[in-house]
């Protein structure tokens, strides 16, 4: 089936006992146990297993196009049960321009459990550089976060299989209808479903998927039921009744930030965006290979430092002076101010989610601001 009906159809079932066609929020905690001590459908207590979370896995997998996912809490965790899943000692290679949450996780909390190296995994020498015995992950992220770097994933996969080294691909900001690393070889993806998946800015959530069952897969669910960082069945919920329109809301998306992009391009104030979609863009060949189209995220560089940055995005009206990304709602923001005191990110850089507004009036908001 097609991308537009596994979304619909792949995380609902109508409800045997009452005929709701859309599958009821199962709340409760604990299932009953039959006189035989087997339970009806293998659900026994909602942190090992939830309809809901079944319903949501379910789609999030085939929409991946993976053998199996793990609904988290939040992005975090699902990242968090990445790393907790692998042998202490294992040496993970990231890129210098990871998520931020996700590098001060592995430094603050990983340092002495795990090793790990951030570097411009782009860069297949350095890559190669950097590989030891005890290799076991590369972690890619793309476009990648806020300076929309495009990673080639089959060049990362095989270099990696020369090494018996295992990928896992940070999709965010691709999500599976702009690109699908499993497809290009890719061991293992990672959502934030708090972005587009929740497409509303109003819930938090993560997900891994997998491209195989494997004992490294098993490790992961273990983490995810004994640690419990689980989503509720509320939210669950929510993002199986978000993800139907996903493919529709990310065609939206796509077409506004193409057409805003190149606005920016062109705008005299602004020294250099970044957007896949732009043939500018240094890895714009690579973007066009592997995604099936180029996302909604995108940042650019003012002339005249972060004063002027500063004046912009305190000036405009329609955008949203906030941080994340994936809502109906344009958001823009100072993206140095949020990561903090060690970041790597140009001091005037505003990083935009462009949403489903219409285009005219994004357009005439910015231009305004730019003014
Ligand atoms: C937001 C985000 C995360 C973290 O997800 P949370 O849901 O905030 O925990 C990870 N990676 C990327 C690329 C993100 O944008």
């Amino acid at each position: 089936m097609k991308t537009e009906t596994i979304a619909i159809h792949a995380g609902n079932h109508t409800d045997n006992t009452t005929g709701a066609v859309i599958q009821p929020i199962t709340m409760s905690t604990t299932f009953e146990r039959m006189e035989d001590g087997s339970f009806r459908e293998g659900y026994i207590y909602s942190r090992a297993a939830n309809p809901n979370r079944t319903s949501l896995e379910n789609v999030l997998a085939k929409l991946e196009g993976g053998a199996d996912a793990a609904a988290f809490s939040s992005g975090n965790a699902a990242g968090m049960a990445v790393f907790q899943s692998l042998k202490p000692g294992t040496h993970i290679i990231a890129p210098d321009d990871m998520y931020h949450g996700l590098r001060n996780q592995l430094k603050n909390l990983f340092t002495g459990i795990l090793e790990f190296d951030f570097i411009n995994v782009d860069d297949s020498d350095i890559l190669k550089a950097h590989i030891k015995p005890n290799t076991g992950l590369i972690w890619i992220e793309t476009p990648s976060n806020p300076l929309l770097k495009v990673t080639d994933i089959k060049k990362i996969v095989a270099i990696a299989r020369q090494h018996n080294i295992k990928v896992a691909c940070d999709n965010t900001f691709a999500t599976p209808i702009c690109q699908q690393p499993i497809a290009l070889g890719a061991d293992l993806v990672m959502h934030s479903t708090t972005k587009y998946f929740g497409g509303h800015s109003d819930l938090m959530g993560g997900a891994l998927i997998t491209a195989e069952n494997s004992d490294w897969w098993q490790k992961i669910r273990d983490v995810q039921t004994y640690g419990g960082a689980i989503p509720s069945p509320m939210d669950c919920y929510y993002l199986v009744r978000s993800i139907k329109t996903l493919p529709y809301r990310m065609r939206g998306h796509v077409h506004n930030a193409q057409l805003l992009a190149g606005f920016l391009n062109k705008h005299p104030k602004v020294e250099q965006v970044l957007y896949p979609g732009l043939p500018s863009h240094p890895n714009h060949a690579v973007a066009k290979d592997q995604m099936i189209s180029f996302g909604a995220v995108l940042s650019f560089l003012l002339k005249g430092g972060r004063d002027e940055a500063n004046r912009v995005v305190n000036k405009v009206q329609l955008f949203t002076r906030a941080t994340s990304l994936g809502g109906v709602e344009s958001l823009i923001e100072h993206r140095a101010t949020v990561e903090g005191p060690d970041t790597q990110t140009p001091f005037n850089l505003l990083r935009v989610s462009v949403g489903l507004e219409h285009i005219d009036d994004l357009i005439a908001d910015l231009e305004q601001a730019l003014a």
